[in-house]
């Protein structure tokens, strides 16, 4: 997506009367306090919609640049997982989960699986550093993940063309997402890969993609063993 477009794209797609995502048009208000590290956030949240699959969004400028990674996340190097853009979201959406209702956009069941930040780590071939969102538009970014299950370098590439900016019948641009670092996931041993959707608990409340479908308005994580769900 294009930097101009901003939320126009999100918005568009989805009735805020109806669906519980944030619109992002009060920025302000739904903006929390950056990390204390000062480094961009990543979400990564599992999408029970129409297909299963993981969004993976990455803070730059201000919005959530998102893709679809219908495989989710590899901690295994070998494993080249297919990426396809979506709409910016706004910041606000990192904390989303719950129900987006039937037949509205996206209808389906959202958790949020892996949170954190990023250290932006592309650089030109003489190893200097280049800014992210350039990076972006050159197709290819590096970073390192610090989330609480993602840990260590990562590559998003595009391949298959360039995006348009509008109109016309342009082929549409799919990016891989690659671990790029060297060595087994911190204290996870070995196995990598990504855990089972249906299995998989979300970081923010503990809960599964069918404890938050069953019971979408509960109250969020009680760290004190109130989370039955
Ligand atoms: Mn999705």
């Amino acid at each position: 997506m294009s930097q101009k477009d901003g939320l126009r794209t999100y918005r568009g797609k989805r009735h805020f009367d109806r669906t519980g995502e944030p619109s992002g048009e009060h920025a302000a208000q739904e903006e929390a306090v950056p990390a204390a590290s000062g480094e961009p956030l990543f979400v990564v949240q599992i999408h029970d919609a129409t297909t299963m699959h993981f969004d993976f969004r990455l803070e730059v400028d201000g919005v959530l640049k998102s893709w679809s990674v219908p495989k989710g996340p590899s901690t295994d190097p070998h494993d080249k997982r297919l990426a396809i853009p979506t709409e910016d979201h706004p910041m606000a959406y990192r904390d989303f989960e719950g129900v987006i209702p039937r037949g509205e956009y996206g209808g389906g069941t959202v958790i949020v699986w892996d949170r954190g930040t990023y250290r932006p780590t592309s650089h030109d071939k003489r190893h200097r550093p280049v800014p992210f969102g350039e990076a972006l538009e050159n197709g290819h970014v590096t970073f390192e993940l610090h989330g609480e299950k993602l840990r260590g370098q990562y590559a998003l590439t595009r391949f298959h063309g360039r995006e348009e900016k509008s109109g016309g019948s342009a082929q549409k641009p799919t990016w891989l997402l690659v671990r790029t670092g060297s060595g087994a996931p911190s204290g996870r041993g070995s196995g990598g890969g990504t855990p089972d959707p249906r299995r998989a608990r979300s970081v923010r409340s503990g809960r599964t993609l069918r404890q938050v479908s069953e019971a979408p308005d509960a109250p969020a994580w009680e760290p004190d063993g109130g989370g039955q769900g």
